[in-house]
């Protein structure tokens, strides 16, 4: 075993040889890191990735694939729906906050047509057609799907509803295996290898090499156990991942997902985050985390969702994601769906309708509403009262409580059972460096900390709390373009002196 590499920045007068060197190196070879690497080359530079598995993908090819994309593209027009980035922005700010960044907000939601056209040109395709169920993602090839609560209370009221969950097409879609994340990741790659983007495998980034004046200059990375060292004359891009597999940042900053990482790979460490902070950068959101419910959508619209004292909490025909969070955040990860045997029944047959759905099963089942009450160890009246108060309203179609749509309230009669939903859920870290719209990283003093970009889950993007699915691979490739191309624009470093440089076909 060698010796961890220190996190503190390596002073350039210590290199004394490069082992390979390019205008902009990237960190990472996942949906950050590939669309900075477009955008690079194209701007002109000679640009090297580095990424520390043996092949490129990150947590993005494995991903079900959902690009947060609006304002009006052509799937959402080819499909019927009317948006403008407006609308976008009322949503996105309502959703994901509280705290958002308004600026990247105002920039994703302006430019988001023009992404969504720019990945289509690198060969995405998203099949204009609109998946309406209640589920996470569409079972089969449909390009569109309601992704975030837009259409459910209380955001249907705040911002006129339109689907923006946009799902790369494929054929023999695996989902967990082969899915629309791989989808997008592919053309992409090919897209990045036609433009001369070079790729080195196996190469974990420890840290940033930086000049006299602070500039940050060069990485230092270990590849078999050896220390190498990576020449950028333009800029370093850092596209890592989150910390949501580093026990101790998770411990620090996001405590409730202590124990369950989700929806992340392993390499997703925190390394670049705190390459960043120990060169004096800011982060932001740290305690922000996507969190994934596990628990069948179909389902959950057919019963109500209550806490671990028997109270509903959120509409449950609601993104899942956001029953995820409600759940975990507000609510001790306590849940168990309250479900008739009928609506038990209609969801099981519109799961098995679609594929690689989990049905899960009751725990406790019982002739009367007191009965179940008693069996799940409720104190006797909560669970009784909440459905009685449910039922009330729900023989009139309507839920004034929490503004479930009236197409899914329906009084819940018996027999009566309960799936116990707590511990169901995972997730990911949304927090990290904070960077401009541009994606230059932030120092403490507000200022960029010069040759340092970064774009992905190693930055806080557009969500400063809440989540809708595809803001991932949305904000990652939106500010991963921008990360490429403002290191490709950057002043060259001097020619180094003293050093001995790398070949150029390195
Ligand atoms: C099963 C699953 C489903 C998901 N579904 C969605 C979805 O539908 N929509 C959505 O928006 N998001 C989804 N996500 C989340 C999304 O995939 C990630 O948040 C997103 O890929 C983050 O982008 P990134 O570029 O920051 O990281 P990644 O895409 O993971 O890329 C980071 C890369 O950096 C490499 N790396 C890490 N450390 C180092 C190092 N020290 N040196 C060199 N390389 C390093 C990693 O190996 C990796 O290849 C899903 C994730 C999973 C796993």
């Amino acid at each position: 075993m060698t010796a961890p590499t220190p996190v503190r920045p390596r002073p350039e007068s210590e290199i004394s040889h490069w082992d390979f060197e390019a205008d902009v190196v990237i960190a990472g070879y996942g949906i950050a890191g590939v669309t900075a690497a477009i955008e690079a080359a194209r701007a002109g530079a000679d640009v090297l990735v580095l990424e520390r598995t043996g092949g490129w993908g990150g947590a993005a090819s494995l991903a079900g694939g959902f690009v947060y994309l609006g304002g009006g593209t052509a799937t959402q027009r080819a499909c019927g729906f009317d948006d403008s980035p407006e609308n976008m922005k009322t949503f996105m700010t309502a959703a994901l906050g509280p705290g958002v960044d308004e600026a990247k907000i105002e920039a994703y939601c302006d430019g988001s047509v023009e992404h969504y056209d720019w990945l289509v040109d690198c060969g995405v395709t998203f099949k204009p057609s609109f998946w309406g169920e209640p589920a996470w993602e569409p079972p089969f090839d449909d390009g569109l799907m309601y992704s975030g609560g837009e259409n459910a209370a209380p955001f249907h009221e705040i911002a006129t509803p339109a689907p923006r969950g946009h799902v790369p097409q494929m054929s023999g879609k695996v989902t967990g295996e082969k899915g629309g994340g791989f989808m997008l990741m592919k053309p992409l790659v090919e897209t990045a290898e036609a433009l001369g983007v070079r790729a080195e495998y196996d190469v974990r980034i420890e840290t940033l090499v930086t000049d006299t004046t602070g500039r940050v200059v060069g990485v230092i990375a270990k590849r078999y156990g050896e220390e190498i060292a990576v020449r950028a004359r333009r800029g370093v891009v850092l596209a890592m991942g989150s910390f949501a597999y580093n026990e101790e940042m998770v411990e620090s900053f996001a405590p409730r997902l202590i124990g369950r990482p989700g929806a992340a790979i392993e390499q997703h460490d925190g390394r670049a985050i705190l390459m960043g902070q120990a060169l004096g950068a800011a982060v932001a959101h740290m305690d922000a985390t996507e969190v994934a419910f596990i628990a069948d959508p179909q389902h959950m619209v057919r019963g109500i969702m209550v806490n671990g004292r028997g109270q509903r909490y959120i509409a449950e025909d609601t993104y899942p994601g956001r029953i995820g969070q409600a759940t975990l955040q507000q609510n001790d990860n306590q849940a168990f769906l309250i479900i008739d045997e009928a609506g038990y029944e209609e969801g099981a047959a519109a799961t098995s309708a679609t594929p690689f759905m989990q049905q899960l099963q009751p725990k406790w089942v019982a002739e009367t509403v007191e009965e179940l009450e008693a069996d799940m160890g409720l104190p006797a009246g909560t669970l009784t009262s909440t459905v009685e108060v449910y039922n009330r309203h729900a023989a009139e179609g309507r839920d004034p409580l929490l503004g479930k749509k009236p197409e899914w309230v329906k009084p819940i009669g018996t027999p009566i059972a309960a799936i116990d939903l707590r511990g169901h859920t995972l997730g990911f870290t949304l927090g990290g460096l904070k960077t401009t719209v541009d994606s230059e990283v932030l120092h403490v003093s507000g200022e960029p900390i010069p040759g340092l970009f970064a774009a992905g889950r190693c930055t806080s993007g557009v969500c400063a709390g809440g989540y809708a699915s595809g803001t991932s691979l949305g904000d990652g490739s939106f500010f991963g373009r921008r990360a490429g191309v403002s290191a490709a624009r950057a002043v060259p470093v001097a020619p180094a002196s003293g050093h001995e440089s790398a070949p150029a076909t390195a």
